[in-house]
């Protein structure tokens, strides 16, 4: 047998006569840019994520940039986020001239442990940037707290997250904005690159939509207005044809991360009491399950044991941001984070994906169980 780690065409042959017409549509009208996709699309989000507004711009990676951009993120000021993420989260804070100043995780969930925080903030510190890894979220209240006592924005790095749930509220509409990707692999993923931004207050999305248009005056109706810049911003909008593919697919999202949840629950009992430890979940949360990620010992031995045998798998991620060779200038060293070198030296990420079947599910644990045994 052949596990894939993920197989989008399967998804693709279930859904493929809405998403070719979607498609085709955008083509007929030869409408690229906005227009009413990408606007429906925003409203779809906002709905979906409980924020008043949603703003579509090019990648997950602008997202979190141009969050930082609105809340005036610019050089020397600081930005607190983990350093067990995907580059792009340090990447922003750093592309901006700010320091990215990095607080271990907690290792039961992998998210930034909120009691490290306080010890972390400066005059300087402008964000708090914490990651829903894996499609869980972070936990949120205290972070919510010792931010808001200095009135520090919290900036949602959901692009793991879509629907993701904290003590009844959606990933993207806890902190003062979310960032959400829709990178083919994500739980929402286009047929190319994509991100999105939600916030509740009128002036921030204003504000993004002047932006991610390289800074143009924005007019009454939320359109700009061309070759008039009150700010310098960048191109980052949505496609069209990527909004009208990710509007089909927003409808079978619950769908298919409760698909994934399914999995995520047969793993669990088949791991639980052995060496391969799954993932913890905190109550009142609702796990999307972005990716399925084991804890083990000797886990490169067991990577290449599962890839011999034909179990797709991989490591997210091997490095963390505070030991990335362009991040050596903020001085860090092997062992300031030692629950995230931790988990990147011991966690592995198995196949989850919704439509993966009984049979494979199976061949996946039992192969990983057989490992150990
Ligand atoms: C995918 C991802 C991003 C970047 O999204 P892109 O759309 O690939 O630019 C940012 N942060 C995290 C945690 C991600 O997983």
């Amino acid at each position: 047998m052949r596990v894939p780690l993920l197989d989008l065409k399967r998804q693709y042959r279930k859904i493929k006569p809405e998403v070719d017409a979607a498609i085709m549509e955008v083509v007929e009208t030869q409408g690229f840019k906005l227009g009413p996709r990408v606007a429906e699309f925003e409203e779809q989000v906002a709905e979906y994520c409980g924020t008043k507004r949603a703003v579509g711009v090019a990648s997950g990676s602008d997202a979190l940039l141009l969050a930082l951009m609105a809340h005036g993120v610019g050089r020397d000021d600081e930005v607190i986020t983990t350093p067990y993420t995907f580059f792009a989260t340090g990447g922003a804070v750093a592309r901006l001239g700010a320091v990215p100043v990095f607080v271990d995780i907690d290792p039961a969930t992998y998210n930034i442990a909120p009691d490290r925080i306080e010890a972390a903030i400066t005059d300087r510190t402008r964000a708090i940037m914490p990651v829903h890894l894996f499609g869980q979220c972070a936990d949120m209240d205290p972070i919510l707290e010792i931010a808001g006592k200095r009135g520090i924005p919290v900036l949602e790095d959901a692009a793991q997250a879509i629907g993701s749930e904290y003590k009844g509220r959606r990933a993207g509409s806890i902190g003062d904005m979310g960032c959400f990707s829709f990178f083919p692999s994500k739980n929402l993923g286009g047929y190319g690159d994509g991100g999105m931004i939600t916030t509740d207050d009128d002036a921030t999305a204003d504000l993004l939509i002047s932006l991610r248009e390289h800074g143009q005056t924005v007019k009454d109706g939320g359109r700009t207005e061309m070759y008039e810049h009150w700010t310098i911003g960048l191109n980052s909008r949505l496609d069209a044809l990527q909004a009208a593919v990710l509007s089909v697919k927003l409808n079978h999202l619950d769908e298919w991360s409760d698909g994934r949840a399914r999995n995520a629950e047969y793993y669990d009992k088949r791991f639980e009491g052995t060496p391969a430890t799954p993932p913890a979940v905190a109550p009142e949360s609702r796990h999307i399950y972005n990716q399925y990620v084991i804890r083990a010992p000797r886990r490169d031995d067991l990577l290449k044991y599962l890839r011999e045998r034909d179990v797709g798998c991989a490591i997210y991620y091997p490095v963390p941001l505070h030991l990335q060779k362009c991040f050596s200038t903020l001085g860090y060293g092997e062992g300031d984070m030692p629950e995230s070198e931790g988990a990147a030296r011991e966690t592995l990420s198995i196949p989850v994906f919704s439509l993966l079947t009984e049979e494979e599910r199976e061949y996946v644990a039992t192969t990983i169980l057989e490992f150990f045994a």
